[in-house]
């Protein structure tokens, strides 16, 4: 307990870890509050791309936690920051919203549907059979095919949406090509999250509720790794897995508890 509460680095996953929907989870606040009190360095993380890290932050406010838009790193910022490295100043065709877009345009890309390097797909509610057919023609022609996340399906308040994984798959299919995604559980995108702290891996720890994305993508990417039970995840579906997190609590808030 005392080796996890002197790290420096937090990386939190937000959906079964802060919040669920549009509940704050127990002892959230208290620990976000311990985090900016001890002057800890941290990033809440999401797959999802399509929110801006302002809108974020606006949401995560509207739960009663106030911190800056800076703390928040999401599928489309780690896209942008993946692509800039593989090919910097590159184009892409986009299907997806603002938070992906300017995310691009941040990271030195710029929008192209003629000839661009890549064919990049995020969530959205903008998806039309023009943008699929656009994009499976710009992949056939050597476009390469980027997914922000694997998600199939994305819980909302209005029950479940198609996520990346199943916008993507009509491309795929079409072109007979598998896009690469950049989202948990693919270990680079908490790499990327590393590199937005000045800490190392072996300072840093991964908190997150599912084992199958978050804990796998953790022990990729080498850092210590919390698994919360607030989320998905119960105790007894442990046995599962052939892996394990470092440490396992009931909430985030557990971790300020000097015994469980
Ligand atoms: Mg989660």
């Amino acid at each position: 307990m005392e080796s996890l509460r002197l790290k420096k680095g937090f990386i939190c996953d937000m959906d079964g870890v802060i919040y669920h929907g549009n509940e704050l989870l127990p002892g959230a606040r208290e620990f976000v509050e311990w985090l900016k009190e001890e002057k800890k360095e941290f990033l809440f993380l999401t797959n999802n791309s399509q929110r801006s890290r302002r809108e974020l932050q606006q949401k995560i406010h509207r739960l009663g936690i106030t911190v800056d838009p800076v703390y928040f790193y999401t599928t489309a910022l780690a896209t942008a920051s993946f692509l800039a490295s593989q090919h910097p100043g590159g184009t892409a065709y986009v299907i997806g919203d603002a938070g992906l877009t300017n995310a691009l345009y941040e990271a030195g890309f710029s929008i192209n549907d003629i000839d661009p390097d890549y064919v990049v797909v995020g969530e959205t509610r903008s998806y039309s059979f023009e943008k699929i057919q656009q994009a499976i023609n710009l992949v056939m022609k050597g476009a390469k095919l980027i997914g922000t996340n694997p998600d199939l399906v994305c819980p909302t308040d209005a029950g479940p949406i198609p996520g990346c994984g199943s916008l993507i798959a009509p491309i795929e299919y079409a072109t007979g090509r598998k896009a690469y995604f950049m989202g948990k559980p693919n270990p680079l995108m908490i790499r990327h999250a590393l590199r937005c702290l000045s800490c190392g891996r072996d300072e840093t720890v991964f908190i997150g509720d599912q084992m199958e994305t978050d804990i796998i993508a953790g022990i990729h990417a080498e850092v210590d790794t919390v698994l919360v039970l607030s989320g998905v995840t119960a105790k007894e579906d442990l046995v599962k897995y052939a892996y394990r997190p470092t440490f396992v609590f009931k909430s985030v808030g557990d971790i300020l508890k000097e015994e469980i």
